[in-house]
């Protein structure tokens, strides 16, 4: 029959069957993850493309397990949600970002915003807005210094369900950034519907700026857009000079990639800050 047809391909196939045990084992480890203490929050800086000041930082979720090592977001964060596991990592996310956050507030060393990453799944799986008033209060952390960085994925079940959790979120004085704009299902009309104050342009579209005619010229139109709908920007995935250039020109003055720094620990970002504080 068909079924057994389908059985005997997997069994003659040895890489896949490697690659399902992988992920298998990574299955089970992830799920003990939270509970092990396994995770951790690097800070990667965003900078003011002219003074080159930090004007904030994006949160970005790590996994150390000991026998696996360090293991991409990008390869367990869909894993998680496919397990249901992805809630409880983002309530760990926003913790862990608003208990930096008032850590480095007390000792002064930063005072801008942090952004966390969600998962679409927690506008249909949790309480997102919950989540982030319970972290802010725990925390005793002031809305306006944290940001929530969300996908177009996020209104695809309910645009109208979507923009009350939002709603809820700008209420706690949350900011909120659509990411990877221009790479999912991007429907402009949510720009003007959805209360969003930045636009996070994505990388795919920065790595081919200025040498690809096409792309320069979306880049070009998605700062416009923002310009003229008083949008904030980010750049993301900036690496080199001619990049910020191009950017610099377009007057888009938030800039994040790994020209200026990788994602950093949070003391590797403390020092970082030290270095690029204003005069
Ligand atoms: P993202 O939100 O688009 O984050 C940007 C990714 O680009 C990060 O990868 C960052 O390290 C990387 N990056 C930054 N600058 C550059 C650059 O100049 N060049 C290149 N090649 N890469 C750069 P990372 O940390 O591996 O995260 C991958 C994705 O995993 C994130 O993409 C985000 O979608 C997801 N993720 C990360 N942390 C979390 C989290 O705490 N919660 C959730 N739900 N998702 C997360
Ligand atoms: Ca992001
Ligand atoms: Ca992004
Ligand atoms: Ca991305």
């Amino acid at each position: 029959s068909k079924e057994i047809g389908r059985n005997s391909f997997q069994l003659y196939k040895p890489a896949m069957n490697a690659r399902s045990l992988e992920r298998m084992a990574i299955e089970s480890k992830l799920k003990h993850a939270l509970i092990n203490n396994e995770f951790s929050l690097y800070y990667q800086p965003k900078i003011d493309s002219f003074t080159h000041h930090v004007v904030g930082a994006e949160a970005l979720l790590r996994w150390h397990d000991n026998e696996l090592g360090f293991i991409s977001p990008a390869n367990f964060i869909p894993l998680a949600e496919e397990l249901g596991l992805i809630v409880d990592i983002d309530i760990w996310v926003i913790n862990a970002a608003c208990k930096q956050i008032q850590i480095w507030q007390k000792n002064g060393l930063f005072d801008k915003r942090i952004s966390v990453n969600v998962s679409a799944l927690h506008f249909t799986q949790g309480d997102l807005a919950q989540t982030v008033k319970n972290a802010l209060s725990i925390w005793q952390v002031d809305g306006r210094f944290l940001e929530i960085e969300i996908t177009e994925s996020s209104f695809i079940r309910s645009l109208e369900d979507a923009k009350k959790v939002l709603k809820a979120l700008k209420k706690l004085g949350v900011s909120l950034s659509l990411d990877d704009f221009g790479t999912g299902y991007s429907a402009l009309s949510y720009l003007a519907r959805l209360p969003i104050d930045t636009l996070k342009i994505d990388a795919s579209f920065i790595a081919k700026v200025p040498d690809e005619y096409g792309n320069s010229q979306i880049v070009k139109a998605i700062v416009a857009m923002a310009h003229s709908l008083e949008l904030n920007l980010v750049a993301e995935g900036v690496e080199q000079a001619h990049q910020l250039a191009f950017l610099q020109e377009l007057d888009c003055h938030a800039i994040q990639g790994y020209f200026f720094s990788k994602p950093l620990t949070a003391q590797q970002f403390e020092l970082f800050c030290e270095a690029h504080r204003p005069a």
